[in-house]
């Protein structure tokens, strides 16, 4: 049987679906922990690569990378109001330190040592502000030691009950950046920088559209004083939050004492931000290009770019058109590449054009003893579109093709996510969107958390962003779409993962 006929189609059931291009591509697998993930070679490759071009870009821009430990005192947690109320009910407790041998048999035969109870219970970080701005309270002496911006790539752990591969895990991957300023504008241009890196990540490598804006303050992080972030659509049209940028205002500073002195001899409490990403990113990529075959992966961060794939009968044509395709495979390497041949003769080519798709392998490169014959290969797109191109320009040719498809998966991404956006919407139409076909509903908001709570409550949809000026309606909207109150600001609601 094909491989791609294992593959749950969207229409009939998207959970299923994406269930089945994770399992199909290999990208992770479900732990013997309820809730964990394991991310398979596939997987991390693609973690990998958005890694590298994040931290080159986080680089770029004046941050460096540090470690900070993965426990944190239980106290520290409590020192910001919002903060421990925002992580209370999610977090991993380590209590005690040892184990011991009971001399009895099977799952009786070790025990926790009550002796070894630690005296202060130490929490598996959620996120890291405590325990980074701790830190930062002793680093930080004057003015001449800010800006100090620090990022650090970590696992994080919030124990979650609904767990999904990739969009929702109780241990995840992530970077997170953690910056002290001397004042809120240079706070806030930095949350807003941060912001601009994000989206550009997300349009320019994962090929996914992106709105941008601000949080609400019931959709806020945790001790905050704002939220930024940028969300996407995907292709069942329920909204992803796939970045977060936070200007935490002074709060922090102030829970820890973080203080410098000013030029003019005064003390006052630094500014900070935090952000982050993680491994939700590849939950929206694959949600956001895949289809009913497999995985579609944007050329720029797909583990495999090019599949070689030699056709042969006989022995001296196998040894014909393997000879050509490492010869392929080498100049396509030397341009920068990843590169796979695939010699295996245990399959059919026919069975390996499958295993190739259902990977995300944006290009594929036929070779059989008549191409090889008349100085060619074949050429053929995971979207589709096949045809011959010549032997001497082969770089040239897969170069531009993965070009042309990387641009062609964000300009598809970005008119699918522009037909399922409605604006000025009313109760009425919002509703009827909002249970139908779904998508981001642009309308006028109040400004009242109960409004917006009782939106929450009746239709599953939460606002969000309120969005930046680009992406706003033309014309501003003058009431509340749900009560009818004046309009405070615009509204982008969705239903989201
Ligand atoms: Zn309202």
């Amino acid at each position: 049987m094909a491989q791609a006929q294992k593959i749950t189609p969207r229409a009939k059931d998207f959970s299923e679906w994406y269930g089945d291009v994770i399992a199909q591509a290999q990208l992770a697998d479900y732990s013997p922990v309820r809730g964990c993930m394991v991310i398979r070679p596939h997987g991390y490759r693609i973690w990998e690569l958005m890694q590298r071009a994040l931290d080159d870009m986080f680089r770029a821009s004046g941050h460096r990378n540090a470690y900070f430990p993965l426990f944190i005192p239980m106290s520290f947690l409590a020192r910001e109001a919002e903060h421990v109320e925002g992580f209370a009910k999610e977090v991993a407790l380590v209590t005690h330190t040892r184990l011991r041998a009971t001399g009895k048999e099977g799952k009786d035969a070790i025990e926790v040592d009550p002796s070894s109870a630690l005296e202060e219970p130490l929490v598996v970080r959620p996120t890291s502000e405590t325990i980074i701005y701790a830190m930062f309270a002793k680093w930080i002496q004057s003015y001449r030691d800010l800006p100090l911006k620090l990022n650090q790539w970590a696992n994080v752990v919030r124990w979650e009950l609904r767990t999904r591969l990739f969009l929702r895990t109780t241990e995840f991957l992530w970077q997170e950046g953690h910056t002290a300023h001397t004042d809120e504008a240079d706070a806030e241009s930095e949350a807003r920088l941060i912001l601009e890196i994000y989206r550009d990540f997300a349009e320019t490598w994962m090929a996914m559209p992106v709105l941008t804006g601000v949080k609400t303050e019931s959709e806020k992080f945790a001790g905050a004083l704002r939220t930024y972030a940028i969300e996407a659509l995907m292709q069942d049209n329920k909204a992803l939050q796939a970045g977060t940028s936070h200007n935490l205002g002074q709060n922090f500073a102030k829970a820890f004492t973080v203080q410098y002195q000013t030029a003019a001899g005064g003390l006052e409490y630094v500014w900070n931000t935090s952000w982050g990403v993680s491994t939700r990113l590849i939950g929206g990529l694959i949600m956001t290009h895949s289809d009913d075959n497999g995985l579609v992966a944007p050329p720029k961060l797909a583990p495999v770019q090019v599949a070689i794939v030699p056709i042969w009968k006989t022995d001296q044509e196998k040894q014909q058109v393997s000879g050509v395709g490492s010869q392929v495979q080498a100049d396509l390497e030397k341009a920068g590449l990843r590169v796979e041949l695939d010699l295996r003769d245990t399959m059919k080519p026919g069975a390996k054009y499958f295993e190739w798709e259902a990977l995300g392998v944006p290009v594929r490169l036929e070779i059989g003893p008549r191409d090889v014959a008349s100085g060619q290969a074949v050429l053929a797109r995971r979207g589709g579109g096949k045809g011959p191109v010549s032997l001497h320009g082969v770089t040239a040719s897969v170069t531009k093709a993965l070009d042309e498809i990387q641009a062609a998966l964000f300009a598809a991404a970005r008119e699918r996510r522009e037909q399922n956006s409605i604006r000025g919407v009313t109760k009425a139409q919002f509703i009827e969107f909002i249970k139908g076909p779904g998508g981001f509903a642009y309308g006028g908001f109040c400004g009242s958390p109960s409004c917006e709570a009782e939106i929450k409550q009746q239709t599953n949809a939460t606002i969000r962003v309120l969005p930046d000026p680009e992406f706003r309606s033309k014309e501003a909207p003058r009431n509340c779409m749900w009560c009818g109150a004046p309009s405070v600001a615009e509204a982008v609601w969705a239903q989201a993962y």
